[in-house]
């Protein structure tokens, strides 16, 4: 079977698992005046993933949902208004965040370019209407078909954020595949945002967890934030010891998980009636299957008999996605099979 549902079906390898036994642990709720808690190898951790990213500080979670809801109320009081993507992952998922009997924070929606990508007028349109609190950006776009947002649009919305103080957070759950895909620095992509997550248990490949990073002022308030979401842990080295390893060994691997992809959206460009969503730009392939007259579920059935699993969309895409544990002879394996099966359900329409 090739399991296409989601990156974060990695498995941590055998060097991964290893490099727990010898880490030095400590309790990490503990922290000194600097916050700084007593677990060793979560600090190299988080000192590891702010530089990589170029800010001040970084904080570990568990889960990128929980860094994000983090970042969210620690950016903003409730009633506070948010731009923010419909589709996104901070909108649809981190709900707590929006809801009326938590978070209480409103968003106000922007809009895409045909290109699949944030439109810098229509978010200078919602900060001229009234106070903005926070604009939300995610890189890549995960339900967008991984779409990478360049330095050059990150740049113009910083500069629209800027004359209106209004700071940027980016969940950057894939942002070394937006990365790799732009051929830029994760650096120069954070380059533009106040704060920024990253996920490492997807593509990276390590079992647990996500990072928050921003300057220390804020990194300091989301310390009290996550303590609060019930977010600190303990010996939490057990989590971030793999986490390091991936961040030091497995970036580069994200490459052929995005030529991957690339190629096997290529191949489907010959579907006769299936439709590969264009902009394929990092692991993630969208394939709308409306034309086919048959549900999302049904579709992923005849694919699952077939010997690939896919999960759907809004029901109405199929979504692909690769990541370290699909060859490259898998990704063709694949793309036969999604084709065979376009032919056999392109001849009962
Ligand atoms: C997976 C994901 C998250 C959250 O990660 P979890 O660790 O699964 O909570 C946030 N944003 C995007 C875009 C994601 O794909």
């Amino acid at each position: 079977m090739i399991d296409l549902r989601s990156d974060t079906l990695t498995k941590p390898n055998r060097a991964m698992l290893e490099c727990i036994l010898s880490a030095e642990l400590g309790d990490d709720g503990r922290q000194n005046e600097q916050g700084r808690g007593e677990d060793k190898t979560t600090n190299l951790l988080e000192d590891y993933a702010a530089k990589l990213v170029g800010k001040e500080e970084g904080l570990f979670f568990s889960s990128g949902t929980l860094a994000n809801t983090c970042a969210l109320l620690t950016w903003c009081v409730p009633n506070d208004k948010v731009a923010v993507d419909a589709c996104s992952h901070v909108y649809r998922t981190e709900r707590v965040a929006f809801s009326p009997s938590f978070g209480q924070l409103i968003p106000r929606f922007y809009d895409f370019t045909e290109e699949q990508l944030p439109a810098p007028d229509s978010i200078c349109n919602l900060l001229n209407k009234e106070p903005i609190s926070l604009i939300c950006l995610e890189n890549t776009l995960n339900a967008r078909g991984g779409v990478a947002i360049p330095p050059i649009l990150l740049s113009e919305i910083s500069q629209i954020a800027g004359r209106h103080k209004v700071p940027i957070h980016i969940d950057g759950a894939r942002l070394f595949n937006a990365a790799i895909s732009l051929s830029v620095d994760a650096k120069e992509l954070c380059q533009y945002a106040d704060s920024v997550m990253f996920c490492i248990s997807k593509g990276l490949g390590a079992p647990v967890g996500s990072l928050l990073c921003g300057s220390g002022a804020f990194i300091r308030q989301a310390r009290k934030t996550r303590k609060l979401l019930g977010g600190n842990m303990r010996q939490c080295g057990v989590i971030a010891a793999p986490a390091l390893y991936a961040l030091q060994h497995n970036i580069d691997s994200l490459r052929k998980d995005n030529a991957n992809a690339t190629s096997f959206a290529y191949t489907l460009n010959s579907l006769k009636t299936g439709r590969v969503r264009p902009h394929t730009d990092s692991n993630i392939v969208l394939m709308d299957i409306t034309p086919y007259g048959i549900s999302v579920d049904e579709y992923c059935a005849e694919l699952s008999e077939s010997g690939v699993l896919a999960s759907s969309l809004d029901g109405k895409y199929i979504r692909f996605v690769f990541y370290n544990g699909i060859t490259t002879q898998d990704a063709h394996e694949a793309a036969k099979i999604v084709l065979e099966l376009d032919h056999k359900l392109s001849a009962k329409i």
